[in-house]
């Protein structure tokens, strides 16, 4: 069945007809842009996901946002779930941000010395986090999460890293790693121009596997300054993890000597305000943060204990440097957010609201006898045509995803957008309400309606 939708749909991308036989949404504008970005960026784009390649149809290109809605700019608008991929946890345009940014951008865009708005973005955070005393800013994800690496190899004095199959953690080299064959193995890179000697230092292993992680000190005792994982995994699919297997690698790593480092990008500030670390009651050694941190605008930010941050240059050894670090628009950005994050009963609501929305969708295709699953935590979401428990990258039917292109484009042609591929989790801001989630729920229903109509009708006929 599967192989017959794929050679249906695969076939030929800008099918103006969709799954129904009704019109797509029109997407001429966005399909001019893309012709003229292709031009420009590799694949048309800036960050490769952007390209639509999992899912029908040009990328749209999006110009305006406002509360939980985008515009793109052929005029159809959308109820938003990607939310720039996460950061943008209050919606898009949030007055409040608006205001600040535009306030402290009058002053100069930036200075490359200290500015105070460093401190008060700082203490924001500090006051409210217990697991971090000191950090640095960074420009993104990635750079914090390189530079943690760094930190924790120049405080262990080891070089290994160990990292899980499925979790990401941007574009470091060495981090850029998938498993080999076999238990234990040293990754492979996952990318072109990443050196073999590179991966060489990184151990890759499933996720919610202690055979493996004790596996790996064993073969390589003194060897590994740090297992890196995400808060939550929430990069290929939403692999939630137990608790007690998160308590295995803290007393794990406590016990060999290596440190514990929480890639907290997504999670941080998504969660709760103390995002993965909190809500499993675990103290990570050094935590790294991006995304919601900056309200849009680019900001990273990696943390730890004072006696570790005290390795980095100029109080230590290891040397971490940016020429935008700190921004002051950025950091505006940021306070304006966090401080909107910090007001009581934020996280409550924002969570209660998506798990009745997840609940209510949960329920409909329990009733339908549908193979689809919603993972969620916090106001994250995954969904997955499963009916399996995941835990792990292996878990996850590729297959499937086959069916996720269907439903992606059903959603855009009801007004909902969803991140372009069926890897990636949804997000509920604060600005989805009722009437929208009540809307989303419907086009849902309708859209998975369809895709198991679809389905039926293929494996009938291929079963003839
Ligand atoms: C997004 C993400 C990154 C990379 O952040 P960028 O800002 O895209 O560089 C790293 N780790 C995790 C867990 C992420 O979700």
């Amino acid at each position: 069945m599967l192989d017959s939708l794929k050679k249906i749909f695969s076939s030929d991308d800008d099918r103006p007809v969709s799954t129904t036989g009704k019109p797509d949404i029109p997407r001429e504008k966005s399909a001019e842009l893309y012709e003229k970005s292709k031009k420009y960026f590799p694949g048309g784009v800036n960050s490769p996901v952007r390209a639509f390649k999992s899912v029908f149809g040009t990328p749209l290109f999006i110009e305006r946002g406002d509360g939980c809605y985008v515009w793109d700019a052929d005029g159809n608008q959308f109820i938003d779930f990607c939310g720039s991929w996460g950061p943008l946890i209050l919606g898009h345009n949030h007055p409040k941000i608006k205001e600040k940014v535009s306030e402290v951008m009058q002053q100069g865009m930036s200075f490359g010395a200290p500015t105070a708005l460093e401190n008060e973005l700082a203490e924001l955070i500090l006051k409210s986090n217990s697991l971090i005393e000191k950090i640095r800013f960074v420009s993104s994800g990635t750079e914090a999460v390189m530079s943690a690496i760094r930190l924790a190899r120049g405080y262990t004095k080891r070089d290994k890293i160990l990292k899980f199959e499925g979790c990401y953690h941007g574009h470091v080299d060495s981090l850029l790693v998938k498993a080999g064959s076999g238990l234990v193995t040293f990754g492979e890179t996952s990318s072109a121009g990443v050196p073999k000697s590179f991966a060489d230092e990184t151990i890759v292993i499933p996720l919610n596997d202690r055979t493996a992680v004790e596996e790996a000190f064993k073969q390589f005792p003194d060897q590994i300054a740090a297992i890196i994982i995400e808060g939550v995994p929430a990069n290929n699919g939403l692999l939630i993890q137990d608790k007690e297997f998160v308590q295995f690698l803290r007393d794990i790593t406590q016990q060999k000597g290596s440190l514990l480092i929480f890639d907290e990008v997504i999670t941080g500030f998504r969660l709760g305000f103390e995002g993965a670390a909190k809500h499993y009651g675990i103290k990570p050694d050094i935590l790294t943060y991006g995304k919601i941190i900056g309200g849009g605008l680019p900001v990273g930010m990696y943390g730890a204990s004072a006696e570790i941050m005290s390795n980095v240059s100029p109080d230590g050894a290891v040397y971490q440097a940016g020429t935008l670090s700190g921004n002051p628009v950025a950091m505006a950005a940021g306070i304006a957010q966090l401080t909107e994050l910090l007001r009581s009963g934020f996280y409550k609501d924002l969570n209660n609201k998506t798990q009745e929305f997840v609940e209510s969708i949960q329920r409909f295709t329990a009733a339908k006898n549908y193979k689809f699953k919603v993972f969620s935590i916090g106001s994250i979401f995954w969904f997955a045509f499963t009916d399996k428990d995941i835990k792990t990258a292996e878990d996850i039917d590729a297959s499937s995803m086959e069916k996720f292109k269907v439903f992606h484009r059903e959603l855009l042609n009801r007004g909902i957008y969803l991140g372009p591929s069926g890897y990636e989790v949804g997000f509920v801001s604060a600005a989805h309400n009722k009437t929208e989630l009540e809307k989303t729920k419907r086009a849902i229903f309708d859209s998975l309606d369809i895709v198991f109509r679809t389905a039926a009708k293929f494996s009938k006929e291929e079963s003839k």
